[in-house]
């Protein structure tokens, strides 16, 4: 007999109106009779939180940026009269602040959080999750790369299931098998915009061309990640967590079309890949049925017109925020806590026009050298890493642009 899912689930879904948040919803969209959303937050998009609202029938809303007590009231009661006309008797209560979000994963009728929320403000969200005993569905990786030595213990292979689309395929081709036996994982990157470039073709490129991903579409943190390699050092570290996996025993190999979505190889020789179209609803949908699987209306992937597959090893040299992320996470403990913060700040940087793409790395590798690394001990130290590394990054690029 196969394991079934749960008849029906309650779930929240945090990030409601970014890129992953807007397609769990259309996974929800889609299995009305399986799942519903007891609660949405938002960080500051209050408009289409309401139209959201309004659609599921959600009372329970969170705005992470606080909000004006008399705006909110305006916006409870237009959300209450507009779920009224559509016929809907909707009794709307939207919180504000960073606990408002938290709040949302505490409460006793649900039974899942979807983690959207972007940067290392996921961790508290993951961390209050699996601690009031709900099935974590994970799209924050910042979460377990910041947080991983204190969430694993937390989380079972059941209450925590990722929703990367790399870490998806490998949870999946892990499936009734003994870890004991891998002998490697195989992760997988498009390359991003820049593949095949050198560092001095990197030395002035544009917002809007890092913003280009060739196979994804993503936010735009993620985006400039994907463009540095920074989000694959993320994975890695990410996978390092999930599946117990020493660095070692993880490789990142380019595959440019984005068909394989990762590979885990075995000591006997043979490996297993997870195949599909580039379409985040797949992972997402997976995280929501597992242990089943649901019809879902995606593209089918078509073999006999998809061409050829390309590999390649990832350059490192012109990519070094993969190479920073790999010592952090081998070195561990505080250390990817600082990394991650570092880019954080330099990646918003760029995105503001105040810094260039090549400094993004710099600005991590300078947080780095001036973290003073220690074993994780608790959320309250990880949040005090963050803000001394997001100073040093700050601070390396101020300078960095006075010398200019
Ligand atoms: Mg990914």
């Amino acid at each position: 007999m196969f394991a079934r899912a749960p008849e029906h689930r309650n779930i929240v879904v945090l990030g409601s109106t970014g890129s992953i948040g807007t397609q769990t919803l259309d996974v929800v969209r889609q299995n009305p009779e399986r799942l519903s959303i007891v609660g949405l937050a938002v960080n500051s998009s209050v408009q289409q939180l309401c139209d959201q609202a309004v659609e599921f029938g959600v009372e329970h809303l969170a705005v992470a940026q606080a909000q004006p007590m008399q705006k909110r009231e305006i916006l409870t009661q237009a959300l209450a009269s507009r779920a009224k006309e559509q016929g809907k008797a909707l009794n709307p209560y939207i919180a504000c602040g960073p606990d408002a979000v938290l709040e949302l994963c505490r409460m006793p009728e649900v039974d899942l959080v979807v983690n959207a929320l972007v940067g290392a403000a996921g961790l508290r969200a993951s961390y209050e999750a699996l601690r009031a005993g709900k099935v974590l569905a994970l799209a924050n990786k910042e979460s377990l790369v910041v947080g991983g030595d204190l969430l694993i213990p937390m989380s079972t292979h059941e209450t925590l299931l990722p929703i990367d689309s790399e870490h998806g395929a490998i949870y999946q081709c892990l499936l009734g098998e003994n870890p004991a036996e891998v002998r490697r994982l195989w992760v997988t990157a498009s390359g991003g915009p820049f593949r095949g470039k050198t560092r001095a073709d990197l030395a002035n490129v544009t917002v809007e061309q890092a913003l280009n991903h060739p196979t994804w579409k993503m936010g735009s943190k993620i985006t400039i990640d994907s463009s540095t390699l920074m989000n694959k050092g993320l994975e890695v570290i990410e996978a390092h967590h999930l599946f117990a996996m020493p660095y070692e025993k993880i490789e990142v190999v380019v595959q440019p079309q984005s068909a394989i979505h990762s590979m885990v190889e075995f000591s006997d020789g043979s490996v297993k890949a997870h195949l599909g179209t580039t379409d985040m609803r797949i992972p997402i949908q997976f995280a929501l049925s597992y242990p089943e699987r649901w019809q879902a209306p995606v593209e089918p992937l078509d073999f006999r017109t998809l061409g050829s597959l390309e590999f390649a090893a990832p350059d490192t040299d012109t990519f070094r925020c993969l190479a920073l992320a790999r010592a952090a996470g081998s070195r561990g403990g505080t250390l990817p806590a600082a990394m991650n913060a570092a880019n954080e700040v330099a990646v918003a940087a760029f995105l503001a026009g105040q810094c260039s793409f090549l400094s993004i790395a710099d600005a991590v590798e300078a947080a780095m050298d001036a973290c003073d690394v220690q074993p994780v001990e608790s959320l309250e130290q990880l949040e005090e890493v963050d803000v001394r590394a997001r100073e040093a990054a700050a601070a390396y690029l101020r300078n960095q642009s006075r010398l200019a």
